[in-house]
């Protein structure tokens, strides 16, 4: 009630109560003067008595009549004010205080409604800014904006900012005809909005904000049209549609308008937390699936293969001698080519194949629902392909990029996961020992599996390639004596299997016997052929061969583990050796058997500066040595080795 209305029906009563007031007078007057004129005495008093009584009932009507409806404002106002806002009055007279009143009632319907929107705002608010699906919030944007504002359909836009243009379109209440027809063009409508910064609202009077053609089709009479931003990234524009209004008003303006803040905030949350979701199982090189999300979905879909009872096909592919294509090419354009091949592969698979960046060049494909020879089909698409593609290269003879593809297929060649891994893998690089670029087909090579059972195998014979090189290059040092590397590598291998150490260990013994002495190369080559006996300061140079070989290895993580070989393989087993002087059981054991081992080569190797020395002399020299130089136990072991080796020559 405003105070005007309250000033007014206050007057309004004033004036009433007075005309009853004068009113009274008169009567009262009139009876007075009757009985003056006609009557005396009792009859003067009875007259004036009656008076009173007659002006006291036509008072009491009057102020009951006009102050019933001004109390029921006033208890209606403070309910109001007390919270509750379903009071309405309820006034029958056909005066200023009725109108009063029906603007009493008008007011408390918008103070109702304009509550059931700020409530009904904050619980969508809360709703969207917890949802962090964001297909679901746009949903919800739309469904709510409609409710607000009474409207039967809704869109929502979102923009690309680097693309300058309207991407994706969200509908409700839409026919299909519509949508499908429906257009964001540039400098249309959506983008003055968006880019203007501002709200537009058919209202039937400019042409251009009126209703097209195409909607007045589908039975829309007015839209309003807002911006979706947050600070200065514009994310889409949002509309609602009326088929029943002429035009929106300012209500609905506002409303929307906070609603359109919430919701472009909202959104952009929810997009922000899909990036990171897609980043976190993305590569980031090629765009493909990383290995952890690989291996999620490669567990799931066995999952969907054990209910639906259809096969699942692997397929692994490496690219054959990518070293070499980056040491021609340099590593950008080896990541080119990298990119390159995941586009091959995304090219060749079905929409329903999940295709993974395995590792550095390996990649793994899931194929649902796909039995080995719909694989087969795949994985030679991918090899043809691969092979054919000119890749970028630095010069035009560079080296060109071919793949080793394996396939293997569940559940006929594994009951596992872990085995279907292993036989897909397996099938890769029994591709690749065969001259790679080929595809090899599990079931078709069962018995090459059965002669080498774990793919580790062969990754790591392999891997031993490079490491030869390298073992090649020390023994190039001391040209006397080839593939001495080699020897001592083997040795050391034989002397780990007689103590009954693992395969992992023998192979590990194995790989620092190869590489034991790189620090060689730091040596001058004459040093290292000098004929005559070494001066102080040449021993102190090949002395430090040790240090300078974990010098070099550190810098290798995949050879971390050998660095204790490197390192300690001339230590004395009584602590008399170098370069830290290490005893007994504190020197690694596989430095301990390389000792061994490379004494052993060494004495029988011819050098510069002696003449070999026999077998047998060789051993005598070693089991001298045993517990000073050498561990006993090593020494023991080799001995045994070398007496059974002896026996089956003759
Ligand atoms: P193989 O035929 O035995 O597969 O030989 P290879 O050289 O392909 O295999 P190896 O495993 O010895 O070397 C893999 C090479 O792949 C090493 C590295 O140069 C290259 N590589 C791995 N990841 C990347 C990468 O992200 N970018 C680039 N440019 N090269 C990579
Ligand atoms: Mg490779
Ligand atoms: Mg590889």
């Amino acid at each position: 009630m405003t105070a005007a209305h309250g000033n007014r029906a206050c007057k309004h009563l004033g004036t009433r109560l007075l005309a009853g007031f004068a009113a009274v007078i008169a009567i009262y007057s009139g009876l007075g003067l009757l009985a003056s004129l006609r009557v005396e005495g009792a009859h003067l008093a009875l007259a004036a008595a009656a008076g009173l009584a007659l002006s006291l009932i036509i008072i009491g009507a009057t102020v009951k009549r006009f102050c019933r409806p001004v109390n029921e404002l006033k208890n209606a106002s403070m309910a109001m004010t007390q919270g509750d806002l379903s009071r309405r009055v309820h006034i029958d007279t056909r005066d200023e205080i009725a109108d009063l009143a029906r603007t009493f009632n008008l007011m408390a319907d918008s103070v109702q409604q304009k509550i059931r929107q700020l409530t009904s705002l904050s619980d969508i608010a809360l709703a969207i800014s917890s949802e962090l699906d964001w297909e679901r919030v746009v949903d919800i944007v739309m469904e709510k904006g409609m409710e607000l504002t009474d409207s039967q359909a809704a869109a929502i836009a979102l923009y690309d900012g680097q693309l300058r243009a309207f991407t994706e379109t969200y509908t409700r209440g839409l026919s299909d005809a519509f949508v499908k027809r429906m257009q964001f063009r540039p400098g249309g409508l959506a983008e003055q909005v968006l880019l203007g910064d501002r709200v537009v609202f058919s209202d039937g009077v400019h042409a251009s904000y009126k209703p097209s053609k195409l909607a007045h089709e589908e039975g829309i009479s007015a839209f309003i049209c807002l911006p979706l931003k947050v600070g200065k990234r514009r994310l889409g524009v949002f509309y609602v549609y009326s088929k029943t209004a002429e035009t929106y008003g300012t209500d609905e303006h506002s409303v929307l308008s906070i609603l359109s803040n919430q919701a472009a905030i909202a959104i952009q949350n929810a997009q922000i937390f899909k990036r990171t979701q897609e980043e976190a199982i993305t590569d980031g090189l090629t765009g493909l699936y990383n290995q952890k999300y690989f291996y999620t979905r490669l567990n799931e879909e066995i999952e969907r293969t054990c209910r639906s009872r259809k096969p699942l096909s692997l397929i692994f592919c490496d690219l054959d001698k990518f070293k070499a294509f980056n040491d021609l090419n340099g590593h950008g354009l080896g990541d080119r080519a990298l990119k390159d091949v995941a586009l091959i592969i995304t090219g060749s698979k079905r929409s329903i194949d999940v295709a993974a960046r395995y590792g550095g060049e390996e990649f793994a494909i899931i194929l649902p629902e796909t039995d080995s020879s719909g694989a087969q089909i795949i994985a030679h698409r991918i090899r043809r392909r691969v092979a054919d593609f000119v890749f970028e290269t630095k010069s035009r003879s560079g080296a060109p990029v071919t793949a080793s593809i394996g396939v293997a297929s569940y559940p006929d060649d594994a009951a596992q996961i872990k085995e279907l891994i292993d036989k897909a893998d397996w099938c890769m690089y029994y591709g690749k020992r065969q001259g790679g670029n080929r595809v090899t087909v599990f079931h078709e090579e069962e018995d090459g599996y059965s002669q080498f059972p774990l793919a580790d195998l062969a990754r790591n014979e392999l891997s031993l390639d490079p490491l030869q090189t390298l073992a090649q290059t020390v023994d190039g040092l001391g040209s006397l004596c080839q593939r001495r590397a080699e020897s001592v590598a083997r040795l050391a291998a034989e002397i780990a299997t007689g103590m009954g150490l693992s395969a992992e260990e023998v192979y590990r013994i194995r790989v620092a016997g190869l590489v034991h002495d790189i620090g060689l190369v730091s040596v001058p080559l004459e040093i290292m052929n000098k004929r005559e006996h070494l001066t102080e300061s040449e021993w102190e140079k090949i002395k430090a061969h040790p240090e300078v070989g974990t010098a070099i290895i550190q810098h290798i993580a995949s050879l971390e583990g050998f660095l204790p070989a490197i390192r300690h393989h001339h230590e004395h087993y009584d602590g008399a050796g170098y370069p830290d002087g290490l005893a007994r059981d504190r020197i690694p054991l596989a430095a301990r058997i390389i000792a061994v081992a490379d004494a052993y080569q060494a004495m029988i190797c011819e050098r510069p500066y002696r003449k070999t020395r026999s077998v047998s002399q060789a051993v005598r020299e070693l089991e001298r040595g045993s517990g000073s130089q050498f561990d006993p136990e090593v020494v023991c072991i080799f001995v045994n080795l070398m007496k059974e080796q002896e026996a089956r020559q003759f």
